[in-house]
């Protein structure tokens, strides 16, 4: 979270995510979690003393003071997730507490066995990582700030089997590498696992380099066309596909943000170059058009009013920034593109990005959150005081439920206007066999709004597979209304 103020003084509360990242683990390259979290960090507090330092470039001001104080890696990552809803009464804080990255996607590095690779162990060694031990009574609990992912070798005979173990590992994404696996983009293996990708409405993101962006994007459009033929139009909306290190197939090619205007493919943009900043993001924004959903001719000769309803309602499409809410930020951490991290944010809040507020929050974690599955299941059928009714701080509960039960995940729930943003969050909590979700809402403290709009729950999703008529957030809002 990066906090900051514009010109008319008003806070704006940038959240981070980093949607590329390796995570370490056997012999295999990455940093572990706590790497990650001192990194970033320092990463955040040098892009504020930036800032600070040289106020006219930028369109943010941190009129603030910093400390040397390190981030306490448990605190941040387990006891203080609340702080994505609430910050704190303090604003003195929050800035030296949650300085870094909200949020961490995060994979394994290539295997370096012999192809086809088998990721099944790799892929729960990431699950395992990401289980951290509480320091009071070594109780196990999810780690809320990472987010894994799996992998897999489509040319492996048990490729299918190793996505529905990573999918029962609780991982939320698959990363893909043709290059490495060195497999064929088209064709209907693909197909199969992108279609099992919808089913379990999960993103994939492929590793992707000089004109593989036209391969994923045509595997892309015969799998909508076969799910369309089969009847499963609903399903289509959660096709998530994302083009890793998109810059990387030419930041001065057109091709590139036309297939970024395709309504199921996203962009995450490690291996953006500074030289390359200024020209990538006016592309992005003068040639990513929502318009191009049109052109995407498998989609188009259906129900049209009805798909791009569907689409409205799952991705919670704000029209005027359509083109950022398909760019996602990534480093590539520990890889080399990650070097350029430190002046890539720095360029967003600079003078010189083409975008607004809402645009740099999109790039910096929103777009890339709206694609994330969410954990918490609905509470309706249970007892209904679970869900929070009121835009209060509610330490005492948090900090019960954490004391008697498992931590499973965090839902963060996203505003799309006026700003993007978090609005509340979705705690998850298994407690004697059972899954617990409150509702927590609001950003900062009512007793000092900062200048943010009261907030307005919005859907994180529309998954039919949590809930069966209604979706998350519909739910546990009935069961507001009838307390
Ligand atoms: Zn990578």
């Amino acid at each position: 979270m990066l906090v900051l103020k514009d010109e008319y003084d008003v806070i704006h509360n940038f959240m981070l995510l980093d949607a590329h990242t390796h995570l370490k683990i056997n012999k295999l390259e990455g940093l572990v979690p706590s790497e990650f979290v001192r990194k970033f960090s320092s990463i955040v507090k040098d892009v504020a003393i930036d800032i600070k330092k040289n106020e006219k470039d930028y369109r943010f001001r941190f009129p603030w003071d910093l400390t040397d104080r390190p981030t306490d890696y448990y605190d941040y990552c387990q006891k203080d997730a609340y702080s994505i809803v609430h910050p704190g009464e303090d604003l003195r804080g929050v800035l030296d507490k949650y300085m870094g990255f909200d949020f961490i996607i995060t994979f394994s590095a290539n295997l370096t066995s012999s192809l086809p690779r088998d990721y099944r162990s790799a892929n729960s060694k990431i699950r395992e990582a990401l289980i951290e031990k509480s320091p009071d009574d070594n109780a196990p609990h999810n780690n809320f700030r990472f987010i894994g992912f799996g992998r897999l070798d489509p040319n492996h005979s048990d490729a299918l089997d190793a996505f529905d173990n990573a999918f029962q590992l609780g991982l939320r994404g698959l990363k893909l590498h043709p290059k490495e696996e060195n497999f064929e983009i088209v064709g209907e293996r693909m197909e199969e696992i992108l279609t099992k990708a919808a089913h379990y409405n999960i993103p994939v993101i492929f590793h992707t380099q000089e004109g593989m962006a036209e391969r994923v994007k045509e595997v892309v459009d015969n799998t909508i066309k076969s799910l369309v033929d089969t009847d499963k139009i609903q399903m289509v909306p959660r096709l998530k596909v994302i083009l890793g290190h998109a810059p990387w197939n030419g930041v001065g090619n057109n091709g590139l943000y036309k297939i970024l205007s395709h309504p199921n493919i996203f962009g995450e943009i490690s291996t953006l170059r500074p030289e390359s900043f200024a020209e990538f993001f006016s592309n992005s924004k003068s040639q990513i058009k929502y318009e191009g959903i049109l052109e995407s001719n498998n989609i188009f000769e259906q129900d049209w009013e009805k798909v791009e309803e569907s689409y409205f309602r799952y991705y919670g499409y704000n029209n005027f920034n359509y083109w950022s809410s398909k760019l996602l930020f990534g480093s590539d951490t520990p890889y080399p593109p990650s070097h350029s991290v430190p002046q890539l944010i720095k360029h967003l809040f600079s003078k010189e990005f083409v975008g607004n507020a809402t645009d740099i929050k999109n790039i910096l974690g929103i777009s890339a959150l709206r694609l994330i599955p969410p954990i918490a299941k609905s509470n309706i059928q249970e007892e209904k005081e679970q869900a929070s009714t009121s835009l209060k701080h509610h330490p005492t509960q948090l900090t019960q439920l954490k004391k008697d039960s498992k931590a499973l995940g965090m839902d963060p729930l996203i505003d799309v206007f006026p700003c993007a943003r978090i609005s509340g969050a979705v705690f998850s909590f298994l407690k004697e066999g059972r899954t617990e979700s409150w509702l927590f809402r609001s950003l900062f403290s009512p007793n000092k709004p900062m200048n943010m709009v009261i907030p307005n729950p919005h859907d994180l999703s529309d998954s039919s597979i949590l809930t069966a008529t209604s979706t998350l957030t519909q739910c546990i809002e009935m069961s507001l209304q009838e307390d």
